[in-house]
């Protein structure tokens, strides 16, 4: 028995879910006694299959094809993977790709599908958790039957760490030319797009807290002090102070940096549902009771317009 899971990349780099991917297929595995395969399609195959080989995955599969994601060719190629293979579950990430492919493979090989998990466990059945009404609730559903597609949610599973020894393999597909009915001319991120803050290591994150947009000044002075990278809470978006692919959160970017700075967020769970992830969580806030300092292991409880000047100095100078 075999589990597949499905790395994703972009521009060239492996997308960090891609290794939280194997955790989770990993666990899956274990549960049901199978093997943990992994599929990449496109791109630098052969680089990101020496960065997929961890311990635990018994073996990646590559397909040669273009740079970037293309849903035909992805769907062709993964869905020849999964005929030979046999998977019991499919996982892929919860993500703009994942979301694209994974129905139509679900669709295609006959499986359910359930998204966005946030915890998988096997009992009877596949039981899937996932998050319901802007995560107030969780939920889980039990997949009748014994096999499923699953997209995981990023940043919910640790990467997978440590080296392989994976049987890595060419997967020999043809892809069905006539059957791609699009062509990736090139990747632009969204208005303002020149950051990507879920691939960034250090986020400097502004809140409603800040008051209006000429205050940003200090925040990017910070920022550029801890070469970090400024993101921001959906007030701050809303009001168009920063662009839309800086949002953090529920209906923004999830983002797993080493450093997460909140500066005057209050913590809404929409907001938290985006940061959680991050290693380590710093919060200034003149409320001491404000709800980040639940999921803060530092806190500055203090005026942001005399925190956040002081913190720059200290590390600028
Ligand atoms: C369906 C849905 C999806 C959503 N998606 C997102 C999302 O993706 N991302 C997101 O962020 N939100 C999202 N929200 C909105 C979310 O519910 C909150 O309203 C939002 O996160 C609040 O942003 P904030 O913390 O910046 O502002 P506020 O909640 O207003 O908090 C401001 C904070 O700044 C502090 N503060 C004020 N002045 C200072 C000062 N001088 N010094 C220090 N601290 C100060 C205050 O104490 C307060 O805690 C969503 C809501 C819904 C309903």
């Amino acid at each position: 028995m075999t589990v597949l899971a499905v790395a994703e990349h972009r521009r060239g780099e492996l997308r960090d879910v891609s290794l939280e991917l194997l955790t989770a297929g990993r666990e899956l595995a274990a549960a049901v006694g199978a093997e943990l395969h992994v599929g990449v399609v496109s791109g630098a195959v052969d680089e990101f299959a020496d960065d997929l080989n961890r311990e635990g995955v018994d073996a990646v599969h590559t397909v040669a094809h273009g740079e970037e994601f293309n849903h035909d060719v992805t769907v062709q190629a993964l869905a020849a993977m999964a005929d030979e293979l046999d998977p019991q579950y499919l996982l892929l990430p919860h993500t703009v790709n994942g979301l694209d492919s994974a129905p139509a493979l679900a669709s295609r090989l006959g499986l359910p599908l359930v998204t966005d998990a946030i915890d998988l466990a096997v009992e009877d059945d596949l039981v899937v958790t996932r998050e319901m009404y802007g995560s107030k609730v969780e939920t889980t559903i039990a997949v009748e039957g014994d096999r499923a597609a699953v997209t995981v949610r990023p940043a919910e599973w640790p990467q997978a760490e440590g080296v392989g020894d994976a049987a890595v393999e060419s997967f020999d597909v043809a892809i069905d030319e006539s059957a791609v009915g699009s062509t990736v001319t090139g990747f632009e991120e969204v208005a303002g797009g020149d950051v990507d803050i879920s691939e960034a290591d250090v986020l400097v994150s502004v809140g409603r807290g800040i008051e209006e947009e000429d205050n940003l000044d200090i925040v990017f002075d910070l920022a550029e002090a801890l070469d970090a990278t400024v993101s921001a809470s959906r007030p701050v978006v809303d009001s168009g102070w920063l662009p839309k692919n800086r949002q953090v959160g529920q209906s923004g970017k999830v983002v797993t940096p080493d450093v997460y700075i909140a500066i005057g967020i209050s913590g809404a769970v929409q907001h938290v549902a985006g940061m959680k992830g991050a290693e380590t969580i710093v919060a200034v806030n003149k409320d001491p009771n404000a709800p980040i300092f639940d999921v803060a292991d530092y806190g500055i409880v203090d005026d942001l317009f005399d925190v956040v000047p002081a913190l720059t100095e200290e590390f600028g100078g």
